[in-house]
């Protein structure tokens, strides 16, 4: 099943963050360096396994329309989809607030893919 849960709620679908490669550069490093941070404060069998799992960071959703900030398709076994464009969107450009929403969004996805976990399972978890 796709994972369509964290769908914003912006109703403008066509508006994408103009940034200069230096930006998005910033952005993707980052993004990165905060899910590495993410991945070295679990525990020892839930990292081996987020380890196991690549991640994979993109501006946008590939899909047209999809407002989603990340993505993990259960019948695979990866990659997470990380879209820190829309997220830095999302965050009205607002680093801190962008970086908060890498790791919760990071999170969620690998409590789909290590816990094959349905959405309410997810949320039941706060994540
Ligand atoms: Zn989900």
């Amino acid at each position: 099943m796709e994972d369509k849960a964290i769908v914003t709620s912006r109703k403008n679908k066509n508006v994408m963050i103009e940034l200069t490669d230096e930006e998005w550069d910033g952005l993707f490093d980052k993004a990165e360096e905060t899910i590495q941070q993410v991945i070295s404060e679990l525990p020892e069998p839930v990292k081996n396994k987020a380890e196991s799992i690549d991640c994979k960071l993109d501006r946008y959703c590939p899909k047209e329309n999809w407002k989603v900030l990340g993505m993990y398709f259960s019948w695979t076994s990866g990659p997470i989809f990380v879209y820190v464009g829309q997220i830095y969107e999302d965050s009205r450009k607002n680093m801190e607030e962008a970086m908060k929403s890498v790791r919760q969004v990071y999170l969620h996805e690998l409590a789909h893919a290590v816990g094959n976990l349905e959405e309410y399972e997810v949320k039941e978890r706060g994540l």
